[in-house]
């Protein structure tokens, strides 16, 4: 396994492109530990896979260089990258049994016939298919034939690093749960160099040690996901990790004060006037209190809708021109005067929708 290292990639699909700025990739300056899970994690035409990509050798930049350790692997192919891949629609020799899929990038890398046995009947058990070894592939469900392919991927464990493109996209979704534990499982015991592409963020923080947050061709945010939820250094995490997201309200400074649609915030910890093109701030929806009129600090609000979500309720309510999402507790009421309260340690601040401060430091 080996660390990857990406050193100021930049990619654009064509050189009209690149003239028009129009980069799919920018200032991707980040490096991936050996050994480590991580998950690309981002909204659709973010650039997940285009980076995927540029890392098995499938793209080459438009600038900057892929380091696999100390060497510079940015010209070479995937083969000479030695890595593994399992995409979203399985890539399956059909008229190969299951075994044999199994067993092919073993015979190609000509590993001993007693170990590829041994290697291939751990990993049927693993995905769930040792009852199928002999049938041919070509029978077999869209499901089963990406477990193949997760299983092609994983046999190998001479690889620098087994990269993942949404390859649970086409699973059924209570098969899904047990492949991603024992994807996890498997990276503890052969602690592989494993990343993973999703837009999927339940999927991600399941599987990933640390999260890589991709936003618009850059990489936004690399954490775990504790780190992404408590400090989000980028509105967009904010708002893209959590249910509902981070709430993420245009305001103004002023001597050490919050003006949010109006009504003043104090920002503890937080002393300096900024003027930025920019300003707004952040607060979870699980730090908002929803109160009666007339407590102190209390905001006023039009309570817009309250959803019943088993042991919560979301109330999504409007404060002055701006939308407020809380999350309170199962049968809490929600008053017909409602005002809202921040809990002071759970505020962000954000310039040009970058973290600037944060109560609590
Ligand atoms: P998805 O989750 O939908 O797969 P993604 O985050 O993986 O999205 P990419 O597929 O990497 O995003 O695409 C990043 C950007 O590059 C998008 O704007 C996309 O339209 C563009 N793009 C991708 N492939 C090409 C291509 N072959 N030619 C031109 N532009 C492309």
């Amino acid at each position: 396994m080996a660390r990857i290292r990406l050193d100021h990639i930049r990619h654009a699909y064509t050189p009209e492109l690149a003239r028009a700025g129009n980069f799919a990739l920018n200032n991707i300056d980040t490096a991936f530990e050996d050994g480590g899970a991580y998950a690309l994690l981002g909204p659709s035409g973010c650039g997940k896979t285009t980076l995927l990509n540029i890392i098995s050798g499938l793209l080459t930049p438009s600038e900057g260089h892929v380091y696999f350790d100390r060497t510079d692997v940015t010209l070479l192919t995937p083969e000479a990258r030695n890595i593994a891949q399992v995409f979203q629609f399985p890539v399956i020799y059909d008229t190969m049994t299951v075994a044999e899929n199994l067993a092919f990038p073993l015979k190609n890398r000509k590993v001993e016939a007693r170990e590829i046995e041994r290697r291939v009947a751990d990993m049927l058990k693993r995905i769930g298919l040792a009852d199928k070894a002999g049938r041919k592939a070509r029978g077999l469900t869209a499901d089963e034939k990406q477990k193949i392919s997760l299983g092609r991927g994983l046999v190998r464990s001479d690889v620098n690093a087994i990269l993942f493109d949404e390859p649970l996209t086409v699973i059924d979704p209570h098969m899904k749960w047990q492949l991603r534990s024992e994807l996890k499982q498997l990276h503890r015991e052969f602690e592989m160099t494993m990343v993973y592409v999703t837009h999927d963020q339940t999927e991600a923080l399941t599987f990933a040690d640390k999260v890589v947050v991709m936003y618009d061709g850059e990489v936004v945010q690399i954490g775990t996901p504790e780190e992404l939820f408590e400090r989000p250094q980028h509105t967009f995490v904010g708002y893209f990790i959590g249910s509902p997201g981070m709430n993420v309200l245009p305001c103004r400074i002023e001597g050490g004060e919050a003006i949010v649609a109006g009504e003043r915030v104090a920002l503890p910890g937080h002393s300096g006037e900024r003027r930025s093109e920019k300003t707004e701030l952040g607060i979870r929806p699980e730090f908002v209190g929803v109160v009666e009129r007339g407590q102190p600090g209390a905001m006023p609000v039009t309570i817009e809708k309250v959803e019943d979500i088993g042991s919560e309720r979301i109330v999504r309510a409007r404060l002055g021109g701006e939308r407020v999402t809380a999350i309170v507790r199962e049968g809490a009421s929600v008053p017909g005067d409602a005002a809202v309260t921040f809990d002071p340690n759970a505020l962000n601040l954000y310039e040009n929708s970058r973290l600037v401060a944060r109560s609590g430091g």
